[in-house]
């Protein structure tokens, strides 16, 4: 099937488009060799499509080739990204290379002035962000594709969804919804979408007991052996064979070939909104063996890290994850506390955090076999009173928060010259890791992101408390430790994250916790004297 016409009068354009001409972004043909689980994808004509999906699964070249699809039949289609930026990186990286590379698309595409409206056959595409409500009032659009519909602006793709259902009554045809995501939040974007749809998950075939399962990685690849714990199913797996870990039958214990015989089956077959469930464990992407044990990304590294075991959840297994209510509780204090440690009240080699606010919270703690041991926590009331701390305890590296009193925190930086460095939690992070400005000694982090490590440092049992713990600053630090809880809440544009909230109480110890992890977090990038 070599032209256009040919294609266009064909029962599956999206396919042929893909099979016949289209190139990933590495310039290589689309063969479905390793992915035919995509064939009945491509296939699905339906008027409305939700792909939920991990990351990395050639969902952005399907979004392509089903936009391609859409100008063959003449239409407007609307291709949506979450902000105007991702749009016209989107446009200027990813589609004006693909249009100019690929004769069959080249030759197709006609003249416009606007480098983000593109005009092929007798169709037009335009590439938005969702964030800019007049990008929708002004396109009449027949088909509609969003990619990473959770990081849209919620309400404006609820108007752009309004919108389209009127081009019916213009032009007689009935209009086409593309939503893919990778997933977020439980019952919200594109999990929603899925919940509504007739939900259609990969069926695998037990050959040993003949019962169709959907691969779950808690069913049939790994069993809880205690809270934050977990085993192989496959007991005689072990790292150095070279063999993947089986996943197992849920009935009969028998092996799962991942790439074996399997099945779109929908979950609600009367429903006509066509959605999809698509996780790495039948991609070929990636190997059980890293999705259990890789050291920075797999499964046993991110149990203890909300942050960690999310993108684990989300990114790899395509689930949605929300890890609200976690915080650090008495239980997990208790099992941090040394039943034959004092706290000193002199120390050496310290490192501190302190938390600025009415009042002064100040921790000071020293590195021992990797581990932070609290030598010191209380509150004082004066900038003076933080350096009698540090010098009692001989502190050597501190991070201090930079508000609310950031002349005095500079100043006081000034004074404990090559010793403080000044922490800020920017409103809107940028990027996910540590920013280290080590000529102004200054950091910028990811506050939630951060509370999270340091929840890991106490589930991990990385931090040591004195025998005392209970009543340390009359009781103030389990109370201000355990205040911060991970709750789901609702941003401009109705997009919902997962973040830590206070609630109505203080939580200056759990903060100047936050600032030593930071400060023990600085230690393998920073040599004292240096900065
Ligand atoms: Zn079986």
């Amino acid at each position: 099937m070599e032209t256009a016409a040919e294609i266009a009068a064909s029962k599956w354009p999206a396919l042929y488009i893909a099979i016949e001409h289209h190139r990933n972004t590495i310039d290589k043909p689309m063969t479905f060799v390793d992915a035919a689980w995509w064939i009945p994808i491509y296939q699905d004509n339906s008027n409305d499509i939700v792909l939920k999906s991990a990351v990395q699964t050639g969902k952005t070249e399907y979004l392509k080739c089903k936009s391609f699809a859409g100008c063959l039949e003449g239409w407007s289609v609307l291709y949506t990204l979450p902000g105007d930026h991702d749009a016209a990186t989107f446009v200027s990286n990813r589609i004006k290379p693909l249009l100019e590379r690929i004769p069959f698309y080249a030759k197709a595409v006609g003249h416009t002035d606007n480098v983000r409206i593109k005009k092929i056959w007798g169709g037009t595409i335009k590439y938005i962000g969702s964030n800019t409500i007049e990008g929708f009032k002004e396109f009449p659009a027949q088909m509609l594709v969003i990619d990473e519909l959770d990081y849209c602006d919620q309400e404006n793709i609820v108007f752009a969804v309004d919108r389209l259902g009127s081009a019916q009554q213009r032009t007689g045809v009935p209009p086409t919804t593309v939503r893919s995501s990778n997933p977020t939040l439980p019952n919200y974007g594109i999990d929603k979408l899925f919940n509504l749809s007739n939900k259609q998950k990969r069926l695998f075939k037990c050959l040993h007991c003949n019962t169709w399962q959907p691969l779950s990685w808690f069913d049939n690849i790994v069993i809880q052996e205690a809270e934050r714990s977990y085993l192989l199913r496959d007991r005689d797996w072990s790292e150095g064979a070279g063999l993947d870990p089986k996943i197992l039958c849920t009935k009969c214990g028998g092996e799962i070939d991942r790439f074996g015989y399997a099945e779109w089956v929908a979950e609600h077959p009367g429903v006509e909104m066509s959605g999809y469930e698509i996780s790495k464990l039948f991609t070929a992407q990636t190997t059980i063996t890293k999705l259990w044990s890789d050291p920075e990304l797999g499964f046993n590294a991110s149990l203890n890290n909300p942050t960690k075991y999310k993108r684990f959840i989300t990114s790899d297994l395509g689930m949605a994850y929300s890890g609200a209510g976690e915080r650090v509780d008495e239980q997990v204090l208790a099992a941090c506390a040394d039943a034959n440690y004092h706290m000193p009240h002199e120390g050496a080699n310290c490192i501190a955090g302190v938390d600025v606010g009415g009042v002064f919270h100040v921790h000071c703690e020293e590195i021992v076999d990797g581990k932070r041991v609290k030598r010191y926590i209380g509150h004082v009331n004066s900038w003076e009173e933080v350096g009698k701390v540090f010098e009692k305890y001989n502190v050597w590296l501190a991070v201090i928060d930079v508000r609310p009193e950031t002349h005095a925190a500079k100043r006081f930086q000034a004074e404990w010259s090559g010793i403080v460095w000044l922490c800020e939690y920017p409103p809107n992070p940028t990027t996910k890791d540590m920013q280290v400005n080590q000529a102004e000694a200054y950091i910028k982090i990811d506050k939630h992101q951060s509370l999270d490590a340091s929840l890991e440092d106490y589930l991990s049992k990385r931090v040591v408390l004195p025998v005392d713990w209970q009543s340390l600053d009359g009781g103030d630090f389990v109370a201000q430790m355990i205040a911060p809880v991970r709750t789901e809440v609702e941003r401009s544009g109705g997009i919902r994250v997962a973040i830590w909230v206070e609630g109505d109480n203080p939580d200056h110890h759990r903060h100047a916790d936050n600032y030593c992890k930071i400060a023990s977090d600085l230690l393998d990038a920073y040599t004292p004297g240096v900065c």
